[in-house]
């Protein structure tokens, strides 16, 4: 919940910017921008091969004067932007695009076959908006370079590979983010919402997306004829039960107030029917806004499955196997102060009717690392308004991300993006 009554406060520290200088440099860019999102949009590549996508926004940072340094932990980029004493800033954009095949019908549409990490051949398509996140994060970088007068300090551009598989932040932090580069004392990002029109942005102070761990289960048992039941123990029967009983973590062993989800997405076991098998396959995605809810709910898996294996007389080597995978992703928390002042500062810019306060969401983002790091960040990602606003209200079914029908609507949105953006690092970077 934001406190509205702190406002009027945060708006007297406001730097004295030009609005009419932002738009004016931002209109200039306004054409060349649409283009490089629709260039983004046909040329999608997945986690991991950015290779083209990085080399792109690499040489868009370079033409700008930043210092450009290249394959950080992988495909990720960072260039800096030193501009006398003052704060060092972090804008994040991520490059990667999804296995999906685009079918919005647009001119501009992706018809990319390409090679994923296990080289199967895929379609593939921006359909997470991430080519519009470089568009704005490029157009901010544009802008800044042309309004250095009027802001103090190092502008940190980060674009980050492999969002979608979650080794793109923690990759960066491994190969030494904060070591080798000043660390920030702000990091801030944008993803596209469906769930607001273009020329809209939506905050919300805390967490706003969740902690998501992969987890796999191997559910065993004693195989044996489908006639003689009483000669086995049965897995099928007892992954049942461990399904049912998952049901009661959330229901039952969490404080009512603490949100979390445990679903199971895929359960496999046996080959015919008169054959009880020996063991069943379970996949989980388990979602938390908190640590050591997310570590609680794994212990809980354990600790039933355990249970039910020993009531189904089965020895200790044969409980069930449960494997975190290391795709999982910590919960995304806002800076509450942070994101406060920020969103003073687009009510400002952008009007108090285009700043909502957004709910947060079960879904899940690797931005969230850069402020889980020892050196303790304060980080802010806002929602970025992408849909055409007559279809928004108009109440038809709007597709959402991840879908083979989504778009932004592009020239509203890059630009509230960038202007959203410039004006939040004017007022962190005011000298
Ligand atoms: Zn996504
Ligand atoms: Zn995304």
């Amino acid at each position: 919940m934001i406190i509205r009554t702190a406002m009027p406060m945060l708006f007297l520290t406001l730097p004295v910017i030009s609005q009419t200088r932002l738009e004016a440099a931002l209109e200039k860019q306004q054409s060349a921008l649409e283009e490089l999102y629709k260039e983004l949009h046909q040329s999608p590549e997945l986690s991991f091969m950015e290779f083209n996508t990085a080399t792109r926004m690499a040489g868009e940072l370079r033409s700008l004067g930043f210092d450009v340094h290249e394959g950080i932990g992988g495909n990720t980029l960072v260039g800096l932007l030193r501009n006398g004493e003052g704060p060092v800033v972090m804008v994040r954009t991520d490059m990667d695009a999804l296995p999906i095949e685009e079918r919005t019908g647009l001119p501009y549409e992706s018809k990319v076959i390409t090679s994923d990490l296990e080289g199967n051949q895929v379609p593939a398509m921006h359909a997470c908006g991430h080519d519009m996140h470089m568009t704005v994060w490029t157009g901010t970088a544009r802008v800044m370079a042309a309004m250095k007068g009027e802001w103090k300090g190092t502008l940190m551009m980060i674009a980050q590979q492999a969002e979608e598989r979650s080794g793109g932040a923690k990759n960066a932090i491994e190969a030494g983010l904060y070591e080798r580069f000043p660390v920030p004392d702000y990091a801030l990002a944008y993803h596209v919402s469906e769930r607001l029109p273009a020329g809209s942005i939506g905050y919300c102070a805390g967490p706003i997306m969740a902690g998501v761990s992969s987890v796999d289960i191997t559910v065993h048992g004693e195989g044996g004829h489908g006639a003689q039941p009483d000669r086995t123990i049965d897995p099928i029967v007892l992954a049942s039960r461990l399904v049912v009983d998952l049901q009661t973590i959330v229901s039952r062993e969490l404080s009512p107030l603490q949100p979390a989800v445990v679903t199971v997405g895929s359960i496999h076991g046996g080959t015919k029917h008169n054959i009880i098998p020996e063991e069943v396959k379970l996949q989980l995605t388990i979602r938390y806004y908190d640590q050591e809810v997310g570590e609680q709910i794994i212990a809980a898996l354990k600790r039933i499955g355990n249970g039910l294996a020993a009531s189904a007389g089965l020895p200790p080597e044969k409980y069930p196997e449960v494997k975190v995978q290391d795709e999982s992703t910590p919960p995304l928390v806002n800076d509450p102060q942070l994101t406060s002042r920020l969103a003073g500062v687009l009510e400002t810019s952008l009007g108090a009717d285009h700043v909502l306060e957004m709910d947060p969401l079960m879904v899940g983002e690797d931005f969230g690392r850069y402020g889980l790091t020892p050196e303790d960040v304060p980080i802010c990602l806002m929602w970025l308004g992408s849909i055409d606003p007559e279809k928004f209200a108009s109440g038809e079914p709007i597709p959402g991300l991840h879908t083979a029908y989504y778009f932004p609507d592009y020239p509203a949105t890059i630009h509230t993006g960038v202007e959203g953006m410039v004006s939040m690092l004017m007022d962190l970077m005011a000298p």
